[in-house]
Parts: structure tokens; sequence; C-alpha cells
């Protein structure tokens, strides 16, 4: 029987393999599935995913399935978890799973490293979990595990500390004799043990061997990230219904929620009055009333949703325009909407 080498290791394989959480894509482990989840979880909490993971496997349980959807009903099945670019480069993925790998999902890092939206850490986590290769994975949890077993007070974005962290977990990973466990076991220790602010240190399998908590400096290890400067977005949506129709667009491919649907908007750096609004949205309104201002922190940015309802001019017409569209209340949710688009809509709806 294969043994571990290094007692670091053992400890979190053993911790690992005795208090796993039971989620859905460790039940059945495919290396479709285990693509599909990761992507999912890029910048995503679990809760989150756990929602949608089902739901798109069962819609599209192989690379084949997704390769050949339609881009609408990809995004349609994406809703709710955000940073839509995932679920297009997971489509792109499929394609060339389909195309260079014979339909089925690779485990070794060299292939993985080929597929749109696979980088670094995914292709290991794919090739470590599902292909049993040993090889390392750092990602924000294993990060500020390493960060602080070896006592690490580098800045998380230098190039130095990050080139240090998959050095030590290139090391640990060599000596272990279950990458599988070590890798989804660091993971899962950052996520519930070695959180954030509040380590939980006598819990932890490792604690003897942690140089932060000998030196009792786990709280300021790793040292947090200088905060980019956020992008402040004003964005003015203009709610239309006409007979049990609401009007919503397409946003342009690419860039914030692109091409993703919602209540027709204006947006600029700076808050709008009534009157330019009413003359950037390219429909004849004939009056808009504001109702409320929401505000969403996103990653890098801040937008502010200003609500406003209004009325087509009498007679208009809608202009010809596949990036428009009347849709009743209760089809909505055929489109892919951005999860501030439906705060827009339910806000109307509460008014
Ligand atoms: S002992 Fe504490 S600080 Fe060290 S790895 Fe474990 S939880 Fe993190």
């Amino acid at each position: 029987m294969a043994r571990s080498t290094c007692k670091t290791a053992r400890a979190i394989e053993a911790w690992f393999a005795a208090n796993a959480r039971d989620l859905p894509w460790r039940r059945d482990r495919t290396p479709w599935r285990a693509l599909v989840s990761e992507l999912m979880l890029q910048q995503t909490q679990v809760a989150r995913v756990l929602e949608r993971f089902e739901p798109f496997v069962q819609r599209f349980p192989t690379p084949l399935a997704l390769a050949e959807a339609t881009e609408h009903d990809v995004l349609q099945m994406w809703q709710g978890l955000g940073y839509y670019r995932r679920a297009r480069n997971l489509q792109k993925a499929a394609i060339v799973v389909v195309a260079q790998y014979g339909g089925a999902v690779p485990v070794d890092v060299e292939s993985l490293l080929t597929l749109p939206g696979v980088g670094r850490y995914t292709a290991g986590s794919i090739a470590s979990i599902v292909g049993g290769h040993a090889v390392p994975i750092v990602d924000g949890n294993v990060s500020r595990l390493l960060a602080r077993l070896h006592c690490d007070d580098g800045a998380v974005e230098d190039a130095g500390f990050v080139r240090r962290m998959w050095a030590r977990a290139t090391a640990l990973v060599e000596r272990s004799a279950e990458p599988s466990l070590l890798n989804e076991g660091m993971m899962e220790l950052g996520a519930r043990v070695c959180t954030p602010s509040g380590p939980a240190c006598g819990g932890c399998p490792i604690r003897q061997q942690c140089a932060a908590r000998q030196a009792s400096r786990q709280h300021e290890i790793p040292r947090p990230k200088r905060r980019a400067a956020s992008q402040v977005i004003h964005h003015h949506a203009v709610v239309i219904r006409r007979r049990g129709r609401w009007l919503v667009e397409k946003r342009p491919a690419g860039g914030l929620w692109g091409g993703l649907w919602q209540a027709p908007a204006v947006e600029c750096p700076l808050e709008l009055g009534v009157e330019a609004i009413v003359e950037r949205v390219p429909l004849p309104i004939a009056n808009a009333v504001r109702v409320d201002t929401l505000t969403r922190k996103l990653t890098h940015r801040t937008v502010h949703l200003h609500v406003y309802e209004g009325t087509l001019c009498k007679g208009a017409r809608v202009p010809a325009d596949e990036g428009l569209q009347w849709v009743r209340r209760g089809d909505l949710g055929e489109l892919p909407l951005s999860s501030a688009a439906w705060a827009v809509l339910d806000l109307i709806d509460s008014h």
C-alpha cells in the first residue's frame, strides 16, 4: 500500500478523509463534472454553486451536449452564478474537448491547460483530484494555509510570494501518497478551518507543524491585498410595461453582464437627471418616474442601479431590433438575466 512520506501531508490527508463535506461533484467524480464544478466555483461561493451544479450537468451531461447548445441556453443555465465569461469559456472548452480530445475531458495538466478558462490552478485540481497526478494547486485558501504553515508574511499580490506558494505546494504534493486527498484537503482546510479572519487552530490537523501559530502570528498572515480603486458605474434602468409584457434589451457581448438581458438602460460614470436619461435611451419615452436606487458591490466595481418606470409615447413602436423584446413577466425566466437585472424587475414588482 502506498504511504505518505511527509507528516504534514499525512495529517491533511487523514483529516480530509474523515471530514470532507458531501458535495455533489464529489459523489460522482468524472472529469466533466470536475471541469464544470471548478469553473463554477471560481469566484463563487459553494452555497450558490450547490443550487446550480446538478441542473447544469443534467441539462449538459457531456462536453458534446454543451458544445452543441446555443449561447442563450448556456447563459440561462448559468443564471445566478455571475461572471458569465466563465460560462462562455466552459462552452469553448467543451468545443475543444469534442474537437481535440474525442469528447473526453483530459486529466493531465498539459492538455487541460489548452482548454479556454482553465489556468494552472484548475488544471492542477482536475489532474490531481480526478487523475491522481502529483501536481500542485494554489488558490486563495491553499495560499493562506501554506503562508501560515511557513509563517510567510509576504504580500499576497507579490509575484515572489505567489512563486513561493507554488513551490511549497509542489514540495508537499511530491511527498504525498494521495495527491487527490492532499490537494482537496488543503482547499477544504483553508475554507473551513484556516479561514481568513478566524483560523480555528485548536481543531487544525497541522497545528503542531504550523509556524504562524507557534509565533502567534496567524491573524496577521498573509498580509492583506492593497485595494484597487473601485470603478463606479451609474446604471439608469427604465422599466417599460405594456399589456402585461415587459420590454427588455440585450447587452452587448463582452464587458459587464455581456450578452445578458435587462430593462433598457443607460450607463455612465455619473448619475444623470431624468431628462438626460430619456434623451439617451434609444426609445421614445413619454415620461419616466424615479422609483428607487439599489447598489451592487462587485469585485472591482460599485454599480448604482437607478430604477425608473416609464411609458412609451402614444403610438410609438419599438424599433425592430433583435436586441429588444417584449416578454411576459412569467417568461422572463427563459432569458439569461443578471442578478442586478432581476433586482430591478423585482423592485418594480414590489413597488
Ligand atoms: S494551525 Fe491555525 S494558522 Fe496554522 S494552518 Fe492550522 S488553522 Fe491555519
